[in-house]
This record gives structure tokens, sequence and C-alpha cells, in this order.
């Protein structure tokens, strides 16, 4: 084989699958067209255990957050960069009764463990409509994206396993159980195409839901960076004084358009929210490639075994991938299970309609 493996796409999943892949010593080519949109790069990379207006645990929350700090803080010394932000969340009440109910609440010790036990700091009441006070959810953070996804793209160049390419699957030829693909011989391709991948024949059967999401980029002047601020939207500040301000959540006009509606709405919001001026600099549209039961899509084609997918990442990609793509990589290498949660052989009946 020229290559054990081709991924196509390096948005989070193709980025993160390809890291484990290379480490465990596979000889992987990514194909990318950095030309097209990729929700990766819009994303504000927030990861939250506790969502959600009335404080819903994130699904495996106890398993997904450990591994991803250690995926990236690990990368963060290989690469010498830094793109992994520890920040705890501040969520100021809306009134009272929501103080008493999410109180109540945080005595679950499920939750308890992502609520820090004293009130929040008061740094923010001189910015924020937050006369009740506020909780502060620890375990938080985000990771830069556009960064972790530029250092890898350029150590995946230094080590020639990166081509900047179109992969079009018509020009597969299915052998036996490889693939041949402009005379490469390759053991296994396995597609990384976020919303793209609708639009290939292998997996369009997928029960694809996308959510369009919309952010923006605002000035405010001396905002503290040090706490991620949610109260229905989030504002996640940054220490450049370019904040950003999220999201919106839509299922029709699924484009890369940003609109009038999505900037008013969020601006409502933070109007709402902050005692101070603020200043609109930028605004950025993408499209979550969600799944209908909002689990990643993750597996091999019923009919092609040498053809896989790493999609359905949703609204939770920065903790969701890098847990996949080591659960993914055990099964395809070590024989061990894949999680049945995430797997498309829940989905083979769509496929066989
Ligand atoms: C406004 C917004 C805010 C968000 N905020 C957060 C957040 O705070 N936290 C969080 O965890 N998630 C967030 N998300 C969700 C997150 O963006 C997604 O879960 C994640 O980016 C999906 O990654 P992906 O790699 O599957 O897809 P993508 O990032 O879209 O990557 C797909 C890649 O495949 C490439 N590609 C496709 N087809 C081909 C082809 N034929 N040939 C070559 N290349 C191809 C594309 O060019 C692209 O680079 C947000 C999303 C949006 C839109």
């Amino acid at each position: 084989m020229d290559y054990d493996y081709v991924l196509v796409g390096q948005g989070i999943a193709g980025t993160t699958l390809a890291w484990h892949l290379h480490r465990s010593g596979r000889k992987v080519l990514i194909v990318n067209d950095s030309s097209r949109p990729s929700a990766s790069m819009v994303a504000a990379g927030i990861f939250n255990p506790l969502t959600g207006r009335k404080l819903v645990k994130t699904w495996m929350a106890d398993e997904l957050f450990p591994y991803a700090m250690h995926f990236y803080g690990g990368l963060e010394e290989e690469l010498q960069a830094r793109f992994l932000y520890l920040r705890n969340i501040y969520r100021p009440y809306r009134s009272i009764e929501e103080q008493n109910n999410y109180l109540a609440q945080t005595a679950e010790p499920g939750i308890a463990r992502y609520v820090l036990d004293r009130p929040a700091e008061l740094s923010y009441n001189d910015f924020l409509n937050a006369q009740h006070g506020g909780l502060e959810v620890t375990g938080a953070g985000w990771v830069d994206l556009p960064v972790f996804l530029h250092k890898s793209r350029e150590y995946f160049i230094r080590h020639e396993l990166y081509l900047e390419a179109v992969f079009d699957p018509n020009e597969m030829v299915m052998r036996d159980d490889w693939v041949e693909w402009r005379d490469l011989r390759i053991g296994k391709v396995i597609f990384c195409q976020g919303v793209d991948a609708r639009d290939n024949a292998l997996f369009s059967w997928l029960p694809f839901a996308p959510v369009k999401g919309q952010l923006l980029e605002v000035s405010i002047d001396d905002f503290p960076a040090e706490k991620i601020v949610n109260q229905g939207i989030f504002i996640l500040p940054d220490e450049s004084g370019i904040h950003k301000v999220g999201a919106t959540y839509s299922w029709h006009d699924l484009d890369w358009e940003t609109t009038d509606e999505g900037r008013l709405y969020l601006e409502e919001k933070l109007k709402g929210l902050l005692k101070v001026p603020y200043q609109v600099l930028n605004q950025r549209a993408g499209i979550r490639p969600s799944s209908k039961d909002r689990r990643p899509m993750i597996g091999f084609h019923p009919q092609f075994q040498q053809i896989g997918v790493f999609n359905g990442l949703g609204t939770k990609g920065v903790t969701l991938a890098p847990y996949f793509a080591n659960n993914f990589v055990e099964y395809m290498e070590k024989g061990k299970d894949l999680n049945s949660l995430v797997n498309i052989g829940r989905y083979f009946s769509l496929y066989y309609q």
C-alpha cells in the first residue's frame, strides 16, 4: 500500500483522526480542499460540561473532557503552540427564582463536581446586568481552532501527510479490500467532510440534521478576559480584545452566509446582558454537521469495508472529536468495540431502504 489511510477533510474530525493514526504508526495522507468553508474555522471552540438553561450535563462529559484536555494539552507541547484555554464559565442568574433552582440542582453530585461552591466574583458587575450574582462552571474553556488546525497542518505538511486537493469519490476504484485513487494504493479512505458529506453518494443516506450558526466578533472596552460569560448567548473574551458572541441555531437557509436576522438576535441578547457599549467588528456563519439523534456518525460503509466516515460532530466537535478519534482508531487497529451509540451501523436500515 502507498497509504494505510487517506482522510478526506482537515476540520476537527480529519485532524484528530490523523493525529491518532499517525501516532499509532500508520501511513496517512490527508486530502483537503482549504478553499471550501469549514465549520471548524468558524466555531467558537468552547467546551462546557453543563449546558443549556437547565444546566444539563454534557453527554459522556466525565470521559470526554479528561481525554480532550490530555489530547490538546499534549499537542500544545509537541507543536510549541498555544490553543487550549481553561476558563470557567460565569452564568449570571436571570432572577432569584433561577438562582434557587440552580442552587438546588448543583447539590447533585454529578453536577456539583463542575460547579464552584463559592459565588462568582464581582469583577464583572461593572460590565454585566447581574444583580442576582451567578454561578461558575469549572472544567470548561475553549480551543482556538484556527491555531490548532493551522499548526497541525504545518506539521502534516512537514511530514508529507497533507495534500491540498479536492477528493472526488467518483475517482476511486474499489478493489477487494483496498482502494485505487490517482495511481495510489490505499488501505482505507475515511471521509471527514463535515456537512459536505451530504453530497457524497456513499454517505448521503445518513440522517444529517445540519444546524446553521452565526456569531459576532465585538470589542468591549476593558472587558475582563478571565471567564466566558453565558446567559442564553455566550461572550468569549479574548486577550486580543476581539471577543466572540454567539451563537444562533437555525435549521433552515442552510448556507454559509451571515444574515441581518442573526446579527439582530445576537445584538438584542447582548444589549440585555451588557451594561456598557460594544462595537460589532465582524460576523461569521457556518453549518454544524449534526445528526438526527445528535450523536456522532462513525464507522464503515455497509457495502464497502474499505470506506469509512467520521462525522456528525454537531455542536460539540471540540470534545467529541479527540475521544471518538481514539475510539475509532482502537476499533480499526486493535479490534476494540466502537461505541454502538456512534457507530453508523445504527442507521444501516436507511441504506437498504
Ligand atoms: C457558529 C458555530 C459555532 C460553533 N461553536 C462551537 C463551540 O463553541 N464548540 C464546539 O465544540 N463546536 C462548535 N461548533 C461546531 C463545530 O464547528 C463542529 O462540530 C466541527 O467543526 C465539525 O468539524 P468537521 O471536521 O466534521 O467539519 P468541518 O470543519 O466542516 O471540516 C470539513 C472539511 O472537509 C473538507 N472537505 C469536504 N469535502 C471535501 C472534498 N471532497 N475534498 C477535500 N476536502 C473536502 C472541507 O474543506 C473542510 O475543511 C460551532 C459551529 C458553528 C457553525
